[in-house]
């Protein structure tokens, strides 16, 4: 077990930029024995420097996040990130939890707000927290952890003051105790440099880290984009257009849309790659081989 914050500082002194990529907790036996006799181990390949875990809406996941992180930690002695939302949890449920998640052995959690169950809307528990910056101070306070917390580079989709707002109420995150930044998927770098930069002028000098995705259907990505309300620039949305009904085709443009965003990506020096790996390997495999790692 290390903890992220120290992963970051260790790869920055050695010049190489840290990789991860999330999973998420599968909704059948199937998909339990794909995430773990599959998915992970071909993932092993790009030498991950560790893995994180989602969290379903309203805790939905709770027993299923928590085993997966078991098993990263104790099956590939993987460095494991364990997502933790506020939703419908009091202090006190959110205190277990992080109890539960150190006595595994792992020490590093992403404090989120979190998502509510689809087609609600957020609502904070009694006794509960409303924003993920109180998560993170109690989290700090609670166990020696490493905290992640989660950025948007085009504003959080309910901001109703903007990006810059948003950033603002990030940068709140950063000085309740966060000690690293993994944004929102994004498919404009300019969004994530100039979101960046403005959170270096804020004084914020903790790792920033892209979240990329290698799009896997036309279809897909135009739901996701429309849940988390990351834009899909014209030009891109045109190819998806032309790829509509080609799944295939899709998937291997994804793999080189994202890969020249890496590229793009380490050659402005971002501390490292997160990569949405939806549960499946051969995209996140190819990018990382299309990219000139030290
Ligand atoms: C890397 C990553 C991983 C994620 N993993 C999960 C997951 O596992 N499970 C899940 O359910 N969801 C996940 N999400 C989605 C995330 O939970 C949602 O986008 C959620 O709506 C916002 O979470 P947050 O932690 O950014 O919330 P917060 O930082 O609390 O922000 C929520 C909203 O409140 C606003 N806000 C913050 N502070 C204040 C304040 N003081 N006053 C007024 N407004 C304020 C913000 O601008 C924002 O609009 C993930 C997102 C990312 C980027």
């Amino acid at each position: 077990m290390q903890f992220i914050k120290d992963i970051y500082s260790t790869r920055a002194a050695q010049g190489r930029p840290v990789i991860s990529f999330e999973v998420f907790p599968p909704k059948t036996a199937e998909g339990d024995r794909n995430l773990y006799e599959k998915t992970i181990p071909a993932l092993m390949a790009i030498k991950p420097d560790y893995c994180s875990v989602t969290y379903g809406a309203g805790g939905s996941t709770r027993e299923k996040t928590l085993q997966i992180v078991d098993e990263i930690t104790k099956r590939h002695n993987l460095t494991a990130l364990a997502h933790l939302t506020c939703v419908g949890h009091t202090e006190v449920q959110v205190g277990e939890l992080l109890d539960r998640i150190q006595s595994l052995g792992c020490r590093n959690i992403l404090a989120l707000r979190g998502d509510p169950p689809s087609g609600t809307d957020f609502q904070t528990t009694p006794g509960g927290f409303e924003y993920a910056s109180q998560l993170v101070k109690y989290a700090r306070e609670r166990g020696d952890f490493s905290v992640g917390v989660a950025g948007f580079p085009e504003g959080h989709v309910a901001c109703k003051g903007g990006k810059h707002q948003d950033w603002r109420h990030l940068k709140a995150k950063v000085d309740a105790g966060a000690d690293f930044i993994i944004t929102q998927l994004f498919f404009d770098n300019t969004d994530f440099f100039e979101f960046r930069d403005s959170l270096v002028k804020a004084g914020v000098s903790i790792p920033v880290i892209p979240g990329v995705i290698s799009i896997l259907s036309a279809s897909q990505i135009r739901r996701f984009t429309q849940l988390c309300g990351a834009k899909i620039p014209p030009a891109l949305a045109t190819r998806l257009d032309q790829l509509e009904h080609n799944d295939d085709a899709a998937a291997e443009f994804g793999i080189e849309y994202a890969s020249q965003q890496c590229r793009e990506l380490l050659a402005q020096g971002v501390p490292g790659l997160h990569f949405y790996s939806l549960n499946k390997s051969a995209s996140t495999l190819r990018v990382v081989a299309n990219l000139t790692l030290s």
